[in-house]
């Protein structure tokens, strides 16, 4: 897979992140360094999405770029993909102060920013990576439950999608039980996008 410069789809994210990189109300500005928006391929067929951005994020301006970002980037390679191959954003754009869970505010604050993302890159398959990311579309249900299942939803805003549960990658660096499984559902997701793209023709 190849970048492709100065898509349609790489011109609409860019106007949204633009947008709400000044409109944002989310109160977590105040703390944070700068806005983490996202970063990868915005013609991406997979889009990942994590909770927040850490410290090396939030000086960076780049998501997933610290010890969680390095072994989510080797399990991409185990599925013969790089990071510039998937677009990668979190649920809430600046860091949450001492890494705390963002609150359902802060979370509701920059929803409509994730939501031009999605409708921007419009994904064949959403990635959510932990609990955060997973509650944002798939309410009531546990990440136990879930992982490694793949679920279509409709939304007012956002069409029809379709979610593939992950661990956090965060979780599973100090858990080996949740490693072994997040590293076994990820191997499945080659298989999951045929099967996807061929419904749909
Ligand atoms: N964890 C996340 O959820 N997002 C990041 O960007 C980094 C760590």
């Amino acid at each position: 897979m190849k970048k492709k410069k100065n898509t349609a789809k790489e011109k609409k994210l860019e106007a949204a992140n633009v947008y709400w990189g000044e409109h944002c109300v989310c109160g977590l500005r105040e703390s944070a360094t700068q806005a983490v928006p996202g970063n990868g391929d915005a013609d991406a067929e997979i889009l990942f999405i994590g909770e927040a951005p850490g410290k090396k994020e939030d000086l960076g301006g780049v998501p997933f770029i610290g010890s969680a970002g390095k072994f989510l980037g080797e399990m991409l390679a185990s599925i013969h993909l790089k990071r510039e191959d998937i677009f990668i954003t979190n649920v809430v754009k600046y860091r949450p102060p001492e890494n705390r869970d963002p609150s359902p505010e802060e979370k509701e604050a920059c929803r409509q920013w994730l939501v031009d993302q999605v409708n921007s890159i419009d994904p064949v398959l959403i990635v959510t990576l932990g609990r955060h990311a997973m509650e944002n579309f798939i309410p009531d249900k546990k990440i136990s439950e879930v992982h490694g299942k793949m679920f279509c939803v409709t939304f007012p805003d956002l069409g029809t999608r379709t979610f593939y549960c992950l661990y956090h990658p965060a979780a599973a660096l100090y858990n080996g039980g949740l490693r072994e499984a997040l590293k076994k559902d990820f191997k499945k997701i080659p298989r999951l996008l045929k099967k996807i793209q061929k419904e749909k023709k």
